[in-house]
């Protein structure tokens, strides 16, 4: 049975994790995590209906974009949240929000209107 690293359940200084979701083998067996960069907890639920109900899928902790984890990064700044998209290059060249939470970091960063960038 995998058991969830330290990388699974917290961001580092760069906003950074592993997402923890379970992957299965082919088999019905534990295979590990899906592993890929998440930025925070799931901020909705995962799962699928069947038969009418709707089947959460467990995330225990971190979660990518595509498992329902945050689709922003958000890492401190000196004193200030700062949240970036994932194709963040620096701050000059790229959108960024900044907040005294990392909730109002991500909110600073989605009103940025969205243009395209040469
Ligand atoms: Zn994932």
């Amino acid at each position: 049975m995998s058991v969830a690293a330290e990388c699974h359940k917290r961001v580092n200084e760069f906003g950074v994790g592993k997402c923890s979701v379970p992957m299965w083998s082919g088999y019905g067996m534990p295979a590990g995590f899906c592993d890929k960069d998440a930025y925070g907890e799931p901020v909705f639920s995962i799962g699928h209906w069947e038969d009418g109900r709707f089947i959460a899928k467990y995330v225990p902790f971190l979660a990518c974009p595509n498992h329902g984890g945050p689709k922003t990064r958000v890492y401190l700044d000196g004193d200030m949240w700062c949240a970036v998209h994932p194709d963040f290059v620096n701050l000059q060249e790229s959108d960024a929000g900044f907040g005294d939470t990392p909730t109002a970091a991500r909110m600073a960063l989605e009103a940025v209107p969205t243009e395209a960038t040469s």
